[in-house]
């Protein structure tokens, strides 16, 4: 797969190369955005993502959170509407991911 380091998350702003600069993801967004790239980085570190951002208040992430899961549900819908069923499964463990983010902040 041809690597795209100029993609950019449209929730946060982050590009992949940010993301891989810092190894830190902007927003539950980039979840989606940057999914293949996440995928490998974990598997060579065994670590975890910290989700940071720029500290919002917590009804502030969360809100931004959701917004990310209707953002990629739509992704969803689009991906089976154009029959891509390998890009709506990988959506469909971006938003199983965010609903962890997001019962983990209940
Ligand atoms: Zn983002």
């Amino acid at each position: 797969m041809k690597l795209e380091m100029d993609k950019v998350c449209p929730n946060c702003g982050k590009s992949r190369r940010d993301v891989k600069a810092d190894k830190r993801l902007g927003c539950a967004f980039c979840y989606t955005v940057f999914s293949d790239y996440i995928e490998e980085t974990l598997k060579m570190t065994q670590g975890t993502f910290i989700h940071v951002g720029m500290a919002p208040k917590k009804s502030e992430k969360k809100e931004r959170m959701k917004n990310a899961y209707f953002k990629a549900k739509k992704a969803l819908k689009a991906a089976v509407k154009e029959e891509d069923y390998e890009k709506a499964y990988k959506i469909k463990e971006d938003i199983k991911l965010i609903e962890e983010q997001l019962s983990a902040e209940s």
